[in-house]
């Protein structure tokens, strides 16, 4: 194989060695039952119970408003399903962005269908939502908010604190945030942004891949939809997933351990890419905030190319990389969240999105900035489409 340089750790991140080796004995000899009364079982549970002690303190809440799930798709459909269909008598309306991930934005398509009423609030052109649009959105009838704190295509940090200010200024409802992108790359206190229930995903932070937790704060009315045994104090039935339990909360560990170091050398080589490309591009332009964005996370338009041809040529050089659009049935469909700044559409599709990790080096960086000008160059003059 040839030697990989992984930039699209916004898509998924390698597993964590130290992530492993905690997984290892609940995928071997620790196998048990973490409902069983014999020490296996009871085994299985310590270390359930010491995993949820941690992401709670990484999170500052308490251990029981943590719920274990599947990942980040889970979380969020249970979040605004669970708050949705429990809640209803107080009222149907929902708020949230246009720009979420589809895991927030075909649940509140469902729950529209089911008679619910939702308002998907407008963002600028650096991707941030206006807490002045969320309170003139906010009705007597509101029953949740759900905006995600950090944009997973254009890397936008998301005003949190000050959009859960407007809520509880104008309104009972609750509020929600997907923290899958954010997590473990910025501040994601519970205590400190004021949301009440909030998502995340292992494996965006060096974790596996099919957990995650849903924080719900106490007193939040949730209606549970996995239904059977009485697991995470009947809000999630289904045998807990041990390993991936215990993986979830060592990721978490060392994201917080390693953070300040990370984050200081993801800023620096995300910076470098910023500037290389827009230096050695002609009609490149970065999307997403340029200040407050993820420290991972660079975002580019280039005029007249297609992102997924881009993609190819970058995969053939052992690069790999994303972009928002997504190709259906033959037709590019280019990504929500750029057509959501108010790009164009032949202009949505050039989009790139470089994500760096912590395994990273400069020298990565320093392939892509020497490739890529190249390939945009030679994707301009073979397939021209319009400059819109
Ligand atoms: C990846 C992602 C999800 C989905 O998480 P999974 O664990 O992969 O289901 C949800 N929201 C955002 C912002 C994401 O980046």
């Amino acid at each position: 194989m040839m030697p990989m340089v992984y930039l699209d750790h916004s898509a998924t991140t390698p597993l964590d060695p130290e992530v492993l080796q905690a997984m290892m004995p609940y995928l071997t000899e620790e196998f048990g039952n973490a409902s069983s009364v014999y020490s296996l079982g009871q085994r299985a549970r310590q270390a359930i119970d010491q995993a949820r002690d941690e992401v709670a303190a990484f999170y500052g809440v308490e251990a029981r408003e943590v719920i274990f799930t599947s990942g980040g798709t889970e979380g969020d459909n249970f979040a605004l399903r669970g708050i949705a269909y429990r809640n209803a008598d107080r009222g149907r309306h929902v708020i949230t962005s246009t720009i979420e991930h589809d895991a927030v934005l075909r649940t509140v398509d469902a729950l529209e269908r089911d008679g619910f009423e939702v308002t998907r609030l407008r963002v600028d052109r650096l991707g941030l939502v206006d807490p002045d649009d969320l309170r003139r959105a906010l009705r007597p009838d509101t029953i949740l908010v759900s905006i995600m704190h950090a944009n997973n295509e254009i890397g936008t940090i998301e005003p949190i604190a000050d959009l859960v200010a407007v809520t509880r200024e104008h309104s009972d409802a609750y509020f929600h945030t997907d923290a899958v992108q954010s997590t473990g790359k910025i501040g994601t206190r519970v205590d400190e942004l004021g949301v009440d229930l909030l998502s995340m995903s292992a494996h965006k932070l060096h974790g596996p891949k099919g957990v995650g937790c849903l924080v719900v704060r106490s007193g939040v009315r949730l209606e549970p939809f996995i239904l059977g045994g009485g697991h995470e104090r009947n809000r999630r039935a289904g045998t807990e997933n041990v390993a991936g339990i215990a993986g979830l909360a060592k990721a978490v560990s060392i994201a917080q351990r390693d953070m300040e170091k990370n984050v200081a050398q993801l800023t620096s080589l995300r910076d470098r890419l910023l500037e290389g490309v827009l230096d050695r591009i002609p009609a490149a332009e970065i999307t997403g905030h340029p200040a407050k964005r993820l420290p991972h996370h660079a975002s580019f338009l280039f005029q007249a190319v297609e992102g997924e041809s881009l993609l190819l040529q970058l995969d053939m050089e052992g690069i790999a990389a994303s972009s928002g659009s997504a190709c259906t049935s033959g037709s590019l469909e280019p990504s929500h969240v750029i057509l959501a700044l108010g790009y164009p559409r032949e202009r949505a599709l050039g989009s790139l999105r470089l994500s760096v990790g912590k395994d990273n080096t400069q020298a990565d960086v320093e392939l892509v900035l020497e490739r890529l000008p190249d390939m945009v160059a030679r994707l301009r003059a073979m397939a021209p489409i319009s400059a819109a």
